[in-house]
């Protein structure tokens, strides 16, 4: 059976005087800094017919590449699919190109961190940052502490969200999938490797 296309919102037909001029500047720029083959991507929309989170993106993820192909910066660093991609790999799987999208994703996070820029999702960059955090402490994630931290600094201490994420907790801990007191590692010696490594002061 046919694949079905998906239509994203954020695709329109443009009028005459929002017609884009390509230029391949960007393009170069990001394939020798991220080694992602952007230019191999011939929009066959694979990537984006399998990617389980387009409900919540403003681009679909073979726009993003599209978007880097014709050198529009400005539309992926103020984009909210750059940090809603969940690095689950599925479009790299199918892409009959092999263009690494969530690496790609990945540099255009790091973009925004380096510019100095409000990322389009605050809460998922500071789940990062706590995630972070925790694996340069003590080697490893102690998800009671990083839900702990995230629900602090984002505001989900209170009402039905807290109520949400304290039930989410209760389950984990009777599934076995968050111990009661945090672990760490013997061998520490790639911790100081991680924290001298890209982004590793933050
Ligand atoms: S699957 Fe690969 S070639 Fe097809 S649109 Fe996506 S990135 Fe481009
Ligand atoms: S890696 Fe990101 S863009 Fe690719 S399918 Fe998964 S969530 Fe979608």
């Amino acid at each position: 059976m046919a694949e079905q296309q998906t239509v994203p919102a954020a695709e329109a037909t443009p009028t005459p005087d929002q017609m884009i001029v390509p230029t391949s500047d960007f393009r170069r720029r990001v394939e020798a800094e991220s080694k992602v083959k952007v230019g191999a991507c011939y929009g066959c929309k694979k990537c984006s017919n399998g990617c389980p989170v387009t409900f919540a993106m403003d681009y679909h993820p073979y726009q993003v590449v599209r978007y880097v192909q014709l050198g529009l910066p400005e539309r992926l660093e103020n984009s909210k699919t750059i940090w809603v991609c969940a690095s689950c790999q599925t479009c790299l799987t199918r892409c009959p190109n092999e263009v690494d999208l969530p690496r790609l994703m990945d540099y255009l996070k790091e973009t925004v961190v380096k510019q100095g820029r409000d990322p389009a999702e605050k809460r998922t960059r500071l789940f990062h940052q706590l995630f972070l955090r925790e694996v340069k402490a003590r080697g490893r994630v102690f998800e009671g502490s990083l839900m702990a931290r995230y629900m602090l600094k984002s505001g989900g201490m209170f009402g039905s969200e807290a109520f949400k994420n304290a039930k989410l907790g209760l389950a984990m801990l009777r599934r076995g999938r968050m111990k009661l007191l945090p672990a760490g590692t013997k061998d520490r010696r790639w911790i100081k490797d991680l924290k001298k490594g890209p982004g590793g002061d933050r």
